[in-house]
């Protein structure tokens, strides 16, 4: 029996997939940004999105290799939000990657990022735990963003604990004595930066972290679209976020979140059955809404 509600169900039996939610080794991946077009070409599909965490320094690489394959790419970037209800993704697609107001802003936050990551070294100094802040950026790649994963890899090596969790939990996370508070901007102030670099603005996996009044909220301060498919949403978060969208004539993303072939804990490339169609769909909002910018 169909029922009306199966519309709103995962796409089923999707043959041309794509992946909008992929992070390079320009924020925290394992994978350098052509090395990531040329794993998801090798995958077959047919539209990626690069999005690195707060920056844009993986985009002309990934978009020249996308070129070079022939294969479909939207610049892209993650934003992390942080207001009292906590923390927000957003996922900002066809950015305008040399935006010059864009690029300044990520590097003042990418200094205040290496001014907190100081902070938790002279924490952990004062507890005992003797490393520096050279330990730590040798775990950061070349054009990467200093953050407490790299923090936390430091510890591990640097023998002081035995894995990234323990580095986590018994110094790193909110409540341990070498927490530092992140540095904030609003879910409101993102979307308003994706929409001034010329981009759409989506909540990233809210399935299990954003009520349906937080996400109306969020449509009220300009969001334009949902991120429906990634590893941690399953057909109760599917369905919810896919009534939503409907509801608040959003537009639908989805992606596996991946951060490289080694790294086990998020979604294999291919793994989630986005199809080619939501591409064409955002792409088409993307140029209206630059038109509209005038
Ligand atoms: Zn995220
Ligand atoms: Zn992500």
């Amino acid at each position: 029996m169909i029922s009306s509600a199966d519309k709103f169900d995962a796409p089923a039996q999707v043959e041309d997939r794509i992946d909008l939610h992929m992070h390079s080794s320009c924020s925290d991946g394992r994978a350098e940004p052509a090395a990531v077009i040329a794993a998801a070409k090798e995958k077959d599909l047919k539209a990626v999105a690069l999005t690195d965490h707060d920056t844009v320094s993986g985009l002309a690489e990934a978009m020249a290799a996308a070129e070079a394959l022939g294969l479909a790419f939207v610049p892209g970037i993650e934003f992390s939000c942080y207001d009292d209800a906590g923390s927000t993704h957003l996922l900002g697609y066809f950015i305008d990657p040399g935006h010059v107001k864009l690029a300044e802003y990520l590097e003042g936050a990418r200094r205040k990022r290496v001014a907190r990551a100081a902070r938790m070294v002279e924490k952990l100094g004062l507890l005992g735990v003797d490393i520096s802040l050279e330990e730590v950026n040798s775990q950061v790649s070349a054009s990467g963003l200093i953050a407490r994963p790299h923090v936390a890899r430091a510890l591990v090596e640097g023998g002081w604990v035995k894995s990234y969790r323990e580095a986590f939990d018994r110094f790193l996370a909110a409540g341990q004595p070498a927490y530092v508070p992140t540095w904030r901007i609003s879910p409101g102030e993102g979307i308003g930066r994706i929409h001034e670099a010329g981009g759409l603005a989506v909540l990233a996996h809210g399935g299990k972290t954003h009520s349906d009044e937080a996400i109306r909220r969020l449509v009220g301060e300009g969001l334009d679209g949902l991120e429906i498919l990634h590893p941690e949403h399953g057909p109760d978060e599917v369905g919810r976020l896919r009534r939503l969208a409907a509801e608040q004539e959003l537009l639908e993303t989805g992606g596996s979140d991946w951060h490289g072939p080694l790294d086990g804990r998020r979604g294999q490339l291919r793994s989630q059955p986005v199809p080619y169609e939501w591409y064409l769909r955002l792409r088409e909002a993307a140029v209206a809404a630059k038109g509209a910018a005038g």
